[in-house]
């Protein structure tokens, strides 16, 4: 008989797609890796499998203990798959504007939520900041992860991503582009990609236009998971050769073309990561295989990036492709 014995064993070991239909006129070989495979539906049950058992490791996370940690999206996922396999509590915090399909997912696995006010200054007592630190002291045997400066979030990707990676691509990867949110993906992958080339792979980020990390303020844009107004102890800085910045306009029209001509529903940190390889991949031979990372599905964001209305309000369908619209005949 062929079968797993825990979700857990399902982690990582995700396939690698060769795009076809968005890369028309380039001539490298575009590889995407596509995260959504993962239990949780994303990259990030990579990290919480890793950050987890090394706190098991190290007694920071004791038997029947309690993970706290302030997320509402993709690694709350994915901590409380890994968290309910293995029999802990998990209290996540997250600030009201996140929707309540992304509180009800948490909420599915046993999780529970604190959903604190998104109208107060992070000083405050209910400010999501000051809540998940207050659980953390309360609660008797409560362990934070803290992805932002917990080593183990790039140290997953450098012992999970970069070895798939390179074993994937039999060592003829030249390029890897991926998004940076925490920054654990690209400088966990991208340290054991040039570490085992010998410096010959390319570790390109992509990053929302306005955030920190492409030299910008922090000020706001649309596109979920990546970018920051601060830097993160998970992100290395000397990592990446180059960085591109991409539009949210760009990121949720690339989103939407992987989904009709691909056949690859995914998320709108996808779709940028995808226009910034496509980007890098352009001027380049055919010798060239440029490795991008599709860090989830795109389920989650049906009622924006994959709504006409909402993507029309923001101006982002003008001039583009024919819509399918209400009252259309289907
Ligand atoms: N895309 C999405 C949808 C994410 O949730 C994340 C994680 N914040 C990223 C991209 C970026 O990954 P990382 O945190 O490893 O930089």
């Amino acid at each position: 008989m062929q079968y797993h014995e825990s979700m857990i064993d399902l982690v990582g070991n995700t396939p690698l797609l060769k795009l076809t239909g968005v890369t028309e006129g380039i001539e490298a070989t575009v590889l995407a890796k596509v995260e959504y495979f993962n239990p949780g539906g994303s990259v990030k049950d990579r990290i919480a499998l890793r950050m987890i058992e090394a706190a098991e490791a190290s007694g920071e996370l004791r038997p029947g203990g309690t993970i706290v940690e302030p997320t509402s999206g993709n690694t709350g996922v994915g901590l409380a798959i890994v968290a309910q396999r293995k029999g802990y509590r998990c209290v996540f915090v997250c600030p009201d504007k996140v929707s309540t399909d992304k509180i009800n997912v948490l909420r599915a696995y046993g999780a529970e939520v604190v959903v604190c006010p998104t109208a107060v200054d992070p000083e405050h007592p209910d400010s999501y900041y000051n809540v998940s630190d207050r659980l953390v002291r309360e609660i008797p045997d409560a362990w934070k992860p803290d992805q932002y400066s917990n080593p183990n979030n790039p140290r997953s990707h450098y012992e999970t991503t970069g070895p798939e990676l390179w074993d994937q691509t039999e060592g003829r990867i030249t390029h890897f582009v991926a998004g940076i949110g925490t920054g654990g993906t690209i400088s966990g992958t991208g340290r054991y990609l040039k570490e085992v080339s010998d410096g010959r792979v390319r570790v390109i980020g992509a990053d929302p236009e306005g955030s920190v990390y492409s030299g910008g303020s922090g000020r706001p844009y649309l596109v979920e998971g990546v970018g920051e107004d601060f830097w993160p102890d998970a992100y290395d800085r000397e990592i990446a050769d180059d960085i591109v910045a991409v539009s949210d306009r760009d990121s949720f029209r690339m989103t939407r073309r992987l989904a009709r001509e691909e056949g690859l529903l995914v998320g709108g940190s996808c779709g940028m990561a995808v226009a910034a390889a496509l980007e890098v991949a352009r001027p380049l031979g055919p010798d060239a295989v440029v490795v991008v990372l599709l860090p989830d599905g795109g389920r989650g964001y049906l009622s924006k990036i994959f709504n006409d209305e909402w993507m029309a309000d923001y101006g982002f369908l003008e001039g583009g492709e024919p819509e399918t619209r209400v009252g259309d005949v289907l």
